[in-house]
């Protein structure tokens, strides 16, 4: 890739810039706890985007994207964002550096990546940190602190591509470290690292490729369930909730909202007993841990769907260690961990079963914990 883009740069505005990549994510356990103020457990992959960038002395960006084989090229001003999406990205970038009274100034770059699109590996956020993480050391002086990179990728998002997200996927990209995953605390912001070094095991992307888009906004009333039962108890959110009090108020709540907090509780549990597993180098414990959160996210949460529980089976009989729905539900991928001998077996039936039932076959994405955002020097 690396070539590639030099090659391109150098064909599009000649001689050479400076490199940056930035990564995808997975998030190993911790699901829909974001906007309950509990724990999200992601870390960065070795899936990313790659930029060669040059200031050019102007007022004007120009981006060659070699993916899409398309160029754009905008000055910094609001008014100036341009049509395609995948610049809208950075655009969005440089004017959320611009807001917060940092400097961009023109420049040219050619970019590249290897983040599945759309597969729930955060391409979008990749991208957005790798920008951020460049246009900070090209014209800041690396002076923005990297909290601040991940929420200039999030308020594009949200003010340049209409993605109301959350924090997770940016922070994920900007702080990744190779070999460590990061247990975020979404009430705090505070943030710990966790080994991950899972030698003897794969981590493996199962995507279903199908997405249920469903009516009644699903979502909104998970949301609306988590908060009726906070107010119950008498918390701000269910990161301050136990079981006990849960089952004390079980007869005022109803049999929905019961299971819905339920499985937010026993999430942040799990996520807690990951840390300490990790801690002990103990993968099985994590890959039950998975399974359980699965269990939970299907059976209480209600937001897996039969080729996501098909895929778990499968994981199941074959031996695989943990399996899980990564995301938000209805759809998209399973993350599992799996021992090196149960590996060709399992994507083999998965691939081959899958198929069968639903006429195409699911992608496979192997996964690596790597670093974040970073200027490539070598
Ligand atoms: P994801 O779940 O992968 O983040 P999104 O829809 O949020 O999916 O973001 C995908 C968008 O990000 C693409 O439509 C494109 O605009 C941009 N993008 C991601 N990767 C690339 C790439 N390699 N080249 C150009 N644009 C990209
Ligand atoms: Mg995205």
């Amino acid at each position: 890739m690396k070539e590639k883009i030099q090659e391109e740069f150098k064909k599009h505005f000649g001689g050479k810039g400076t490199l940056y990549a930035s990564a995808g994510r997975i998030n190993l356990i911790g699901e829909h706890t974001d906007y309950n103020g509990g724990f999200v457990f992601p870390g960065a992959i070795d899936k990313v985007i790659m930029a060669e960038i040059r200031p050019n002395k102007t007022d004007k960006v120009r981006v060659y994207s070699i993916d899409i084989d398309d160029n754009a090229e905008f000055e910094l001003n609001e008014e100036d964002a341009p049509k395609q999406q995948w610049a809208r990205y950075i655009f969005g970038i440089c004017r959320e550096i611009i807001k917060r009274g940092g400097t961009v100034k023109g420049f040219d770059a050619v970019f590249a990546g290897n983040v599945p699109l759309g597969a729930g590996l955060s391409s979008s956020a990749a991208l957005e940190s790798c920008f951020a993480f460049a246009l900070n050391d090209l014209f800041n002086g690396n002076t923005i602190d990297k909290f601040e990179l991940a929420r200039i990728g999030q308020s594009t998002e949200h003010n340049y591509c209409g993605v109301n997200c959350g924090i997770m996927d940016q922070f994920a990209s900007v702080f990744g470290k190779k070999g460590n995953l990061m247990r975020l605390d979404c009430r705090s912001m505070e943030f710990e690292y966790f080994p991950f070094n899972p030698r003897g095991y794969k981590l493996v992307l199962v995507d279903s490729v199908v997405k249920h888009e469903l009516v009644d906004s699903p979502y909104n009333k998970r949301r609306q369930s988590c908060e009726r039962v906070a107010k119950r108890l008498g918390v701000e959110t269910l990161r301050d909730a136990t079981k006990e009090a849960l089952d004390a108020a079980k007869s005022d709540i109803s049999a929905e909202d019961y299971s819905r907090a339920k499985f937010v509780i026993e999430e942040k549990e799990r996520v807690l007993d990951v840390c300490d597993a990790l801690n002990r180098g103990d993968y099985e414990t994590v890959g039950q841990l998975m399974y359980a959160t699965h269990n939970g996210l299907s059976k209480d949460y209600e937001v897996s769907c039969e080729e996501l529980d098909f895929l778990n089976d499968i994981a199941k009989e074959c031996g695989v260690t943990g399996s899980r729905i990564m995301g938000g539900g209805f759809g998209g991928c399973t993350i599992n961990l799996v021992a090196d001998d149960k590996y060709s077996h399992f994507i083999e039936e998965a691939t081959k079963r899958f198929n069968e039932k639903y006429g195409h076959e699911p992608k496979i994405y192997d996964v690596v914990i790597s670093d974040g955002a970073r200027k490539i020097t070598e």
